[in-house]
C-alpha cells in the first residue's frame, strides 16, 4: 500500500533516478524494503510462483485426494503471426463440442481432446491470446496457464511481442512450447526462426536443448496434431494435479454484463468442483450459482478442474483475473465481499494519496 511516487521520492533522496521502467538491483530493493519495513524474501521467481501456486491452490489436505488434471493453455505471439487463424485450426479439428453441434457461443476457453496412445487426452485452451489479458492477471496473481504456445511466422523471425511472450512465459515460470508457423509459405525460413530463438536462450529440442518447437502451417492445417501431443508431453512432464473431491476454487477469466441473464462470468476452476447451486465469493462479487454453461454453451451440473465453465448468479460482475471460491453460506460469501471491498477501496485512498508526486508514468 506504498505509492510509487513515495517509493521514487525516496530512491531521489538517495541520488538514485530512474528513468521509466528500469530495473532497481538486489542492493537497492533491499534498501528501499528496509526503509519501508517490508521482509525481503530472496529466492528464486519460479520457486515463489510455485509456492504462491501450491499455498493458494492446493491445501494440506488435497495432497493425499491429488489426481490427475488437464494442462490449460495459452497461445501467444507477435501480431499476424498466426494466433488466431491456429486457434481456429484446433478448434476446427479438436473441440470436444463439435460431436454435441459445435460452438454456439464463446466463453473464452475451450477444452480440446487429442489422442495419445489411443486415448482421448483433453487440455483447454484460454480463448485470449493477449498479452494484456495473460498480464493483467498475472499482475493480479493470478497462474492460470500451465504452458504458453508462442507462435512465431517463419517468414518474419523473432519481434517485439514474441520477447514480450518470452518474458511474461518466463516471468511466469510457465514451460513454453515454440510453434514456427507458416511454413507453407515462399520465404519461410524456421531454420533462421530456430537460430535467432537459440541466440536469446531458447535452445531447440532438436539442436539439444530443452525448448520443443514444432513446425507448422496454421493456415494448411499442417502438423497441428504433432504441435497439440508436444504440448501434451509437456505438460505430462508437470504432473499436473488438483484434487476434484473439495469446494471449488479457480480463477476468473472473463465477465461482463448480459442484457437478460445479468452479470456472467467465465471461471477456470483450478482445484475441487464447482456444483450448481453452490454460494461463490470472487472479489467484491458473489451469489449463488444459478446455472453452468460448459465451452458449447450447454447446461452442466458441475465443473471440475481445468474445466471452463461459465455462470450466473453472481450479483455484480467481477474483474478478469479475481480469485473465486465457494463458500458455506451466502452471509459468508456477503461478509467476504464487504471485505474485499473495504480493501479495495483502502489501496485507491492510499494511491489517491501519492497524487501530486513524481510517477513512474510521469517519467516514463
Ligand atoms: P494473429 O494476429 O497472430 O492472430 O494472426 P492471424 O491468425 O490473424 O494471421 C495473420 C495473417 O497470417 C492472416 O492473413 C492469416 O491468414 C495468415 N496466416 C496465419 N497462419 C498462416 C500460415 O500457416 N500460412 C500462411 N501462408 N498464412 C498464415
Ligand atoms: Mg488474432
Amino acid at each position: 500500500a506504498i505509492s510509487e511516487g513515495e517509493i521514487l521520492g525516496y530512491l531521489y533522496s538517495k541520488g538514485i533516478k530512474p528513468d521509466g521502467v528500469q530495473t532497481l538491483d538486489k542492493d537497492m530493493v533491499k534498501m528501499v524494503c528496509n526503509e519501508y519495513e517490508v521482509e525481503v524474501i530472496d529466492a528464486d521467481p519460479v520457486k515463489v510462483e510455485e509456492m504462491a501456486k501450491k499455498k493458494e491452490i492446493l491445501d494440506e489436505d488435497d495432497l493425499d485426494k491429488l489426481q490427475d488434471r488437464p494442462p490449460v493453455l495459452t497461445i501467444m505471439g507477435h501480431v499476424d503471426h498466426g494466433k488466431t487463424t491456429l486457434l481456429d485450426a484446433i478448434r476446427k479439428s479438436k473441440v470436444a463440442a463439435s460431436e454435441a453441434g459445435g460452438i454456439t457461443q464463446g466463453i473464452g476457453a475451450y477444452k480440446v481432446l487429442v489422442p495419445i496412445d489411443g486415448k482421448s487426452q483433453p487440455c483447454v485452451f484460454l480463448d485470449t491470446p493477449g498479452h494484456e489479458a495473460f498480464g493483467a492477471m498475472r499482475a493480479r496473481g493470478a497462474r492460470v496457464t500451465d504452458i504458453v504456445i508462442i507462435v512465431v511466422a517463419a517468414d518474419d523471425g523473432i519481434r517485439p511481442q514474441t520477447n514480450e511472450a518470452i518474458v511474461h512465459a518466463k516471468a511466469a515460470g510457465v514451460p513454453i512450447v515454440i510453434a514456427i508457423n507458416k511454413i507453407d509459405k515462399d520465404g519461410a525460413n524456421p531454420e533462421r526462426v530456430m537460430q535467432e530463438l537459440s541466440s536469446i536462450g531458447l535452445m531447440p529440442e532438436d539442436w539439444g536443448g530443452d525448448i520443443p518447437m514444432v513446425q507448422i502451417s496454421a493456415l494448411k492445417g499442417q502438423n497441428i496434431d504433432d504441435l497439440l501431443e508436444t504440448v501434451m508431453l509437456v505438460a505430462e512432464l508437470q504432473e499436473l494435479k488438483a484434487n476434484p473431491d473439495r469446494n471449488a476454487k479457480g480463477t476468473v477469466i472473463e465477465a461482463g454484463l448480459h442484457k437478460s441473464k445479468g452479470p456472467v462470468a467465465t471461471f477456470i476452476v483450478q482445484n475441487g468442483t464447482l456444483k450448481r447451486g453452490d454460494v461463490v465469493v470472487c472479489g467484491e462479487a458473489f451469489g449463488k450459482m444459478r446455472a453452468l454453461f460448459d465451452d458449447s454453451g450447454n447446461r452442466v451440473d458441475e465443473a471440475g478442474p481445468s474445466i471452463p465453465v461459465q455462470v450466473i448468479g453472481l450479483n455484480n460482475v467481477p474483474i478478469a483475473g479475481d480469485e473465486f471460491e465457494v463458500v458455506a453460506s451466502l452471509d459468508v460469501a456477503r461478509q467476504k465481499a464487504v471485505a474485499c471491498a473495504e480493501l479495495l477501496r483502502n489501496e485507491r485512498m492510499s494511491a489517491k494519496a501519492g497524487d501530486g508526486k513524481v510517477t513512474l508514468s510521469s517519467l516514463a
